[in-house]
């Protein structure tokens, strides 16, 4: 395919100047990011607004859609997962996942994932390439067009949390600039207050958000109390070892607004890393720290081949249960989508489980003539 400009990876003050390097006036520009970002259109020929020549300059030149659709599953949860390719072939995953109060898309920043944490199923694929800033805002357009139908505002607003395939801070700033134009409020207005990122954590990237203004919220993924214990489940651990992440984290903690808190995930193995013992470990860490954060609970997502299974849902308890008998703010996440391979550490392009045969028609007329999948 011959190499085109995204559009979709460009800020509004970019596409200006872009529309002006073709000889157009500003506005065009304005309007090209309204079209792509507001009303979500993902190809030049909706665009009507624009005249027909200049349409078919663009197309010569740009693009506003690289991603394509291969498959689109549907949990029992009413969760929705969306396999994606990219121009040169690679998987792209997105979930959706509908909720009481505010929806949520969890969207993926690299195919595959260089880091090995062994309770991963995208760790299995390794790292195919980190994805571009306009992929990463083709996957949000993508899921919000699929679950209200293209262009219709979005009822309560979303959520988005990057803890998809890949460890976002290994693709730093393509992401930060795909929450910028996220940001705009001519476009998607998501604002980064609406965002949370995970790490595994990738020290310098966090010292490094925390300088951001306006940055999204952040969430470790712990996994585990010890050093001897975390290198073994998330390899990155010898890299950066606890006492490290841990410092970069009370450091973070200067940067929280009021009311601000940032979380640690916990997955909970089966017989690995869920005992009273390690209970009390992880409350002397975080307490050590001084950290006031959240720890949120995550019994496993088994799939196979990976080698563990859920902790049992009174070990979860227990575990909880010391943690705020020490003073740690303790949740238990319930795995939604896991009967798609949409749940956490189970996006691996797996290709099973039902395959929708056709949009929700009641929603939204156009939907179906936009999507045709
Ligand atoms: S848990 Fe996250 S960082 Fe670890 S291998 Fe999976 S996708 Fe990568």
């Amino acid at each position: 395919m011959k190499d085109v400009v995204n559009l979709a990876g460009l800020t509004e003050p970019e596409l200006i100047s872009f529309a002006e390097t073709l000889g157009e006036p500003a506005y065009r520009g304005r309007q090209i990011f309204a079209a792509m970002q507001h009303r979500r259109l993902r190809s030049f020929d909706q665009m009507t607004d624009l005249p027909k020549a200049f349409r078919e300059k663009l197309s010569e030149q740009a693009t506003v859609a690289t991603l394509t659709l291969e498959s689109r599953y549907l949990s029992e949860d009413g969760t929705r997962r969306y396999l994606m390719k990219t121009n040169d072939n690679l998987p792209v995953e997105t979930v959706f996942i509908p909720e009481e109060r505010r929806d949520t898309i969890c969207f993926s920043s690299q195919s595959g994932c260089p880091l090995q944490c062994t309770f991963c199923l995208t760790a299995q694929l390794g790292l195919l390439r980190s994805l571009s800033s306009g992929e990463i805002v083709e996957q949000i357009i993508f899921a919000l067009n699929d679950a209200y139908g293209p262009g219709v505002k979005v009822p309560r607003g979303v959520n988005l949390v990057g803890m998809g395939a890949g460890e976002p801070f290994l693709n730093f700033d393509p992401l930060m600039k795909a929450l910028r134009i996220m940001a705009n409020p001519e476009g998607l207005f998501i604002v980064p207050n609406r965002v949370t990122i995970s790490t595994a954590g990738i020290v310098p990237r966090i010292q490094e958000l925390a300088t951001i203004a306006d940055r999204p919220h952040l969430a470790i993924s712990l996994a585990a109390p010890t050093d001897e214990l975390r290198d073994e489940l998330m390899p990155i651990n010898k890299r950066w070892p606890l006492e490290e992440l841990l410092a970069a984290c009370k450091e973070f903690e200067k940067s929280l607004k009021p009311g601000e808190r940032f979380t640690f995930e916990y997955v909970m193995l089966d017989g690995i890393n869920d005992s009273d013992q390690h209970a009390r470990q992880l409350a002397n860490l975080l307490n050590r720290h001084g950290l006031s954060a959240k720890v949120n609970l995550i019994p496993h997502n088994p799939a196979d081949p990976l080698p563990y299974l859920p902790s049992h849902p009174e070990r979860v308890e227990s575990f909880k249960a010391l943690l705020e008998s020490k003073g740690i703010h303790a949740f238990v996440r319930q795995p939604r989508g896991r009967d798609i391979y949409a749940a956490c550490g189970q996006l691996a392009a797996r290709r099973e489980k039902l395959i929708l045969p056709q949009l929700d028609e009641n929603r939204n007329q156009d939907r179906k003539a936009a999507f045709p999948i």
